[in-house]
């Protein structure tokens, strides 16, 4: 039976880079479980800064219910947010 592969078959790609393998396993496992609270919470491509920091923290707060520890992701895009206001 053929099975198509890509995009055709699935609705979501998740990409983890191989950098990640050198972070402290707890780290590494929260990413995973972040970036799959984002395909379970149907997040796709932000309109703008406050709509990313939105999915950011909606799937922070949902891996939190998980047990995991989320990584800063919002931290460092509010440094961000900060670093271009000021420029
Ligand atoms: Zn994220």
């Amino acid at each position: 039976m053929y099975t198509p592969e890509g995009p055709e078959r699935h609705d979501h790609f998740i990409y983890l880079a191989p950098s990640l393998e050198r972070r402290p396993q707890k780290s590494v496992d929260a990413t995973v479980a972040h970036e799959f609270a984002h395909v379970l919470l149907g997040h796709g491509e932000a309109v703008d800064l406050d709509d990313s920091l939105k999915q950011e923290r909606d799937a922070d707060l949902l891996i939190q219910k998980w047990g995991y520890a989320p990584t800063n992701s919002c931290d460092w895009m509010k440094k961000g947010k900060k670093a271009r206001r000021r420029a």
